[in-house]
């Protein structure tokens, strides 16, 4: 008997998704980001249920990218690290990437490539994030080098917001991003999932990249809820009760015995753990369904199963319906109380989880 855990994947919650992010953007190109196997949700599922209505993708690797042209993808892709060996450049041209350069070592490899065709370029500016890219004062200097270079197509100039979720924040990196010397007539692209819904001056002519709005979780939880932004959760994880324990007053649940009963307390044991993606620091309360109606965890996540409480749900028992997460709980919720972010949650289901399309 196959455990009975699974998550399911909604591809219409998806192309709903990334529809509202495309309302948000207006006119602006609405490239979805689904670097990381669409963050835990698949690739190409993702990626199809949107190729008729997507003006564009932005991802990672030259894998993923050419797994999206073999499968017919037809529109713009990003690579968001862009190239970084010899013939990188060449096979950017063949698949029609556009890359995103953020170091000099990237603008000498597109200049010695041979190339089919010139490749676009997204030129990275660092604003703040001090991850990748050039500084603002280099833009101008790295702009006219890339625009010397016949192998290069049309230039973007882009950042990526340390503090897409914070007002001064994301002022300070546009101003800075507005101070490059450049032609004024360059397209940007700016905008993550937070800058899209909170700052209209972040949707720039070059593009948006939503990435978390696009799998139904809120970029900033804490003041918007996905259900508030008109979202539609796309990952479902599910699981059965498997055991339950009366526990009497005074005795722990689970490892380390972090959880102690105050009261005699029914302990559901949930097939879903750890090694099936379920954050193991998730503290004792943090949401979850059974057979539809809210409890909390119990005590430590272990690697295959976790506890919750039945206490107050007497009908539920061995076999009961269990959602981890998806509709009617949201990640972003047991992220939250997991001290986590719904992004890592949902990056790290684990392949051992069978998962199907809903
Ligand atoms: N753009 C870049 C360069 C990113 O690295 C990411 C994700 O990390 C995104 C856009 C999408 O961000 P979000 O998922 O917050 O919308």
């Amino acid at each position: 008997m196959p455990r009975p855990i699974a998550a399911t994947v909604d591809v219409a919650a998806f192309r709903h998704n990334y529809l509202v992010a495309k309302r948000y953007a207006g006119e602006a190109p609405a490239f979805a980001v689904i670097k990381s196997n669409a963050y835990g949700h698949g690739l190409l599922r993702c990626a199809e249920a949107i190729a008729d209505c997507a003006d564009g993708y932005a991802m990672l690797d030259f894998a993923e990218a050419a797994a999206l042209r073999e499968a017919g993808i037809r529109q713009p892709i990003v690579l968001l690290e862009g190239g970084f060996e010899a013939g990188d450049a060449a096979e950017a041209s063949r698949l029609g990437l556009t890359l995103a350069v953020h170091e000099p070592g990237q603008i000498r490899m597109l200049e010695l490539d041979k190339v089919e065709r010139p490749v676009d370029v997204f030129l990275k500016l660092n604003t703040g994030m001090n991850r990748l890219g050039f500084r603002p004062d280099q833009a101008a200097a790295q702009f006219a080098r890339l625009r010397a270079c016949p192998n290069v197509g049309r230039i973007t100039l882009m950042t990526h917001f340390a503090r897409a979720d914070d007002d001064v924040g994301i002022r300070e990196a546009l101003g800075r991003f507005d101070s490059a010397a450049v032609p004024a007539d360059m397209p940007h692209c700016v905008a993550n999932s937070a800058a899209l819904i909170r700052f209209p001056e972040a949707v720039r002519s070059g593009g948006v990249r939503p990435g978390i709005i696009l799998y139904g979780c809120s970029p900033m939880p804490a003041s918007h809820s996905a259900e508030s932004l008109g979202l539609k959760p796309v990952m479902h994880l599910q699981s059965r009760i498997i055991d339950v324990q009366q526990v009497p007053a005074g005795e722990t649940v689970g490892y380390g015995g972090r959880f102690t009963a105050i009261r005699s307390t029914r302990v559901g044991i949930v097939a879903c753990g750890y090694a099936d993606g379920y954050p193991r620091h998730a503290e004792s309360g943090t949401p979850i369904l059974v057979d539809g109606r809210r409890t909390g965890t119990l005590g430590r996540v272990s690697m295959d199963m976790l506890a919750c409480d039945l206490t107050d749900l007497p009908e539920a028992g061995i076999g009961s319906e269990v959602v981890l997460w998806g509709r009617g709980m949201p990640a972003d919720e047991v992220a939250g109380a997991a001290g986590t972010i719904s992004y890592e949650m949902l990056c790290a289901l684990a392949a051992r989880v069978p998962v199907s399309v809903l």
